[in-house]
């Protein structure tokens, strides 16, 4: 088959549903075609699964501390086929509203994988091996990114996010390599629903890029959770044995432990190795990132790029934001550039950190004189609950003018709390607007309005 579109998007993920979507919503003439399901890495193996994964985990605590509140609720029998069964019930569910999003706005959905031809035809082989050219006056390419495992003796005895959430058996033992978002996460999870977690990673502190202070309260708080983390620890092999699968692990330092799975979470490289990027004349970095300008425009001007495969900030909500920006540019208002100051996100780790803005560190960098507010204290849930848990809480402000540029937190529901003060941040609200605020009583989130003396002066 052969037929032209006004725009042809190569992958049906966050970035290309909502820019496939939009654009047709506009009265464009558009394809999308995707090789898997539809929705991407994060309806099918990121963000939703996970999220799910962690309110699993959380009933663990949740059935502990409620014995202060007089409740004898135990944490036992914990099954692992049915959560795994009803998360995929879920996804499918979601797999279907969204095609069912894209048949409504009038996008035509091809099953298959792209690849280019040249620079203005893309042959789409479907899953059953029929071929078919297109062509578009515009391309975008939204092809996500894929998880990277570097290459060490017995790499082929690890997993990745990709597998993790349909792992069978149950891992009773896991070894979690890396010390980003997925291997917090993960840990964390891991952990809650019963498993005896390791999480090994190669530098001084997990969360490298966060603030100095959450990343080691947030550490110590996953240690009083469960999680095993050795820090300044590389793998040198992973080795199966016997006939259960034990994987052998040796570390750098030359210990050696056993484990029934070993995750990989060493970070996500753009997927764009079989897109024939070459033949199209679309330059990429050392990393195969799509290079791009300010309007997502890639070396050859009718072709563009968002979400992981430019990778800029690897998050969904960035990706939505940039398939936004592109579709006003191509089919709206005329050009308009993508924000990329004060993302708020959340690592879903037990307990959550949320954050937007700039770490201390980097405020001093970028402002010089910042004044910094912080406050630790045991939420009021666990005055009951017996549990160890603390909440931290920390403000950076520009000296200068005021404004808050850094507000971070660790604690029960802090990606739900940094979403609504990511837009006061947003407006370059002034910690004097914060100290007018109101707080809502009694709540961690009121912490914020109410801290009133710097804990470190200017400098
Ligand atoms: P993807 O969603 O990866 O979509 C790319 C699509 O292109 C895929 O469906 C793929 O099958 C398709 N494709 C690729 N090549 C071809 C081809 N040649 N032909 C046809 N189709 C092709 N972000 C958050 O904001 N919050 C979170 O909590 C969060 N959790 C995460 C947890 C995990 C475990 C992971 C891995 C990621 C998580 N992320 C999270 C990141 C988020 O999932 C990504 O930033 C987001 O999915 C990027 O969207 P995208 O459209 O760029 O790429
Ligand atoms: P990250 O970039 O967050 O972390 C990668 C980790 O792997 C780092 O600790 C890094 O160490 C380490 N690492 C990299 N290479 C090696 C290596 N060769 N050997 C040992 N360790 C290595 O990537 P993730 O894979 O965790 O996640 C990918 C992206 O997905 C995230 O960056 C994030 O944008 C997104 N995501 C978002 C989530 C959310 O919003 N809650 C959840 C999950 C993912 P070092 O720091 O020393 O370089």
């Amino acid at each position: 088959m052969n037929k032209k579109f006004d725009l042809l998007v190569i992958g049906g993920g966050s970035a290309g549903v909502r820019m496939s979507r939009m654009a047709a919503q506009r009265g464009v003439s558009v394809a999308v075609v995707e090789n898997a399901a539809m929705g991407g890495t994060c309806v099918n193996v990121g963000c939703v699964p996970k999220k799910l994964y962690s309110y699993a985990a959380h009933f663990a605590d949740a059935f502990e501390e409620s014995h202060g509140y007089g409740w004898s609720t135990q944490a036992t029998n914990f099954d692992w086929p049915t959560l795994k069964t009803r998360r995929a019930v879920e996804i499918t569910r979601l797999n279907r509203a969204y095609e069912g999003l894209l048949d409504s706005a009038g996008v035509t959905t091809l099953r298959g994988t792209a690849t280019f031809l040249n620079s203005s035809e893309v042959e789409v082989i479907s899953n059953t091996g029929e071929r078919g050219v297109y062509r578009a006056k515009n391309i975008v390419i939204a092809t996500g990114g894929w998880p990277q495992v570097p290459e060490i003796s017995g790499r082929e005895h690890a997993i990745t996010s990709n597998e993790i959430f349909d792992i069978a058996p149950f891992p009773k033992r896991l070894l979690v390599v890396g010390g980003g978002y997925i291997a917090c996460e993960f840990a964390s999870i891991f952990t809650g629903l019963g498993a005896n977690v390791t999480l090994a990673y190669r530098g001084e502190q997990v969360l490298r890029g966060f603030d100095g202070d959450i990343r080691n309260f947030v550490a110590a708080e996953m240690v009083k959770k469960g999680v095993g983390i050795r820090l300044n620890t590389v793998v040198q092999s992973i080795a199966r044995s016997g006939s259960d699968g034990e994987r052998v692990v040796t570390f750098g330092d030359g210990s050696r432990a056993g484990f029934d799975a070993v995750l990989y979470a060493t970070g996500r490289h753009a997927n764009t190795a079989t897109l024939g990027l070459g033949r199209a004349g679309v330059a990429t970095n050392d990393d195969g990132a799509v290079i791009v300008n300010a309007h997502f425009q890639s070396s050859v001007p009718s072709i563009y790029a968002l979400g992981d495969v430019i990778d800029r900030v690897q998050l969904t909500p960035v990706a939505l934001g940039e398939a936004m920006a592109l579709v006003d540019q191509l089919y709206g208002t005329g050009k308009r550039e993508m924000s990329y100051e004060f993302i708020p996100t959340a690592v879903f780790t037990n307990p959550n950190i949320g954050t937007v803005g700039f770490s201390e560190s980097s405020a001093r960098e970028r402002f010089g004189k910042v004044r910094i507010y912080r406050s630790e204290f045991r939420p009021l849930l666990h005055t009951l609950s017996g549990s160890s848990e603390r909440c931290l809480m920390k403000l950076v402000v520009e000296d200068k003018t005021d404004r808050v540029v850094g507000l971070h937190m660790v604690g029960a529901n802090a990606g739900e709390i940094v979403q609504g003060f990511a837009v006061a941040m947003k407006a370059g609200a002034t910690k004097s607007v914060f100290d007018q605020t109101i707080g809502i009583h009694p709540t961690s989130a009121e912490e914020f309005v109410t801290m009133r003396e710097p804990i470190a002066a200017a400098g």
